[in-house]
């Protein structure tokens, strides 16, 4: 029965393929002002805010580095305080004692390996300690080369609820996207799921009535 009604849903809004170009030119629309909503002004500071922001909000993040960036200003200062002092000014972002390692260890690795520079190809940034594939693939996109489509806990549900991947997991629904999504759209995509997932398809109350690709989501519950 519940099958059923699924199939139904899919069938009446139509391949994937064609409503993939429609869903990005309308929440594109809706929501024009759709961006990283961490704060920074280098690549090393989108870097660090990126690997900061791991299981916490971004205006979390932003409030710790507000302060972190007058203190730490290249990949030399990482290193230069003991590691305490280094988890004591990101205590704040959770998990500060793997955090601070992590930055530590990446700190080194640019220092050793790019002269201090944050790299911009997803093999190299994934080679940083700390640095998952989606850290990376925020971190490339950031830096005007996505490589991949980033995959988190909004992108995940809206494109299972927009029918777009019928995966559960993170790799095999950015392989998914990667096949549906233009290679122009790879930076831009994740966002507007991301503030469409924030404002309007919320995790427990999606508010379909309001939503401007409701008439192309098997999922809508109007
Ligand atoms: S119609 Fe509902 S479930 Fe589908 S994307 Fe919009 S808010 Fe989410």
């Amino acid at each position: 029965m519940a099958r059923s009604y699924v199939r139904e849903a899919r069938r009446r809004v139509g391949p994937k393929r064609e409503r993939v170009g429609p869903i990005i030119e309308r929440l594109a629309a809706e929501h024009a002002d759709a961006a990283i909503a961490l704060r920074f002004r280098s690549d090393l500071e989108l870097l660090v805010s990126v690997m900061l922001s791991a299981q916490t909000t971004d205006v979390n993040v932003n409030r710790v580095t507000q302060e972190l960036f007058r203190k730490y200003r290249c990949p030399e200062d990482y290193l230069a305080v003991p590691q305490e002092e280094l988890e004591r000014d990101i205590y704040r972002t959770g998990f500060f004692r793997q955090k601070a390692k992590a930055l530590r260890g990446t700190m080194t690795l640019l220092l050793e390996e790019y002269d201090g520079r944050v790299p911009s190809r997803l093999e190299e940034l994934v080679r940083l300690p700390g640095v998952a594939r989606k850290t990376a693939n925020v971190v490339a996109a950031e830096l005007g080369d996505p490589q991949g489509i980033v995959v988190d806990t909004h992108v995940r549900r809206l494109s299972q609820r927009l029918g777009l991947t019928r995966q559960d997991d993170p790799v095999k629904i950015e392989r998914d996207l990667q096949r549906l999504v233009p290679r122009a759209d790879w930076g831009r995509f994740p966002h507007l799921l991301i503030w469409h997932g924030r404002r309007v398809c919320i995790a427990r109350t999606p508010r379909c009535a309001e939503c401007v690709v409701n008439d192309l989501c098997p999922s809508s519950r109007i």
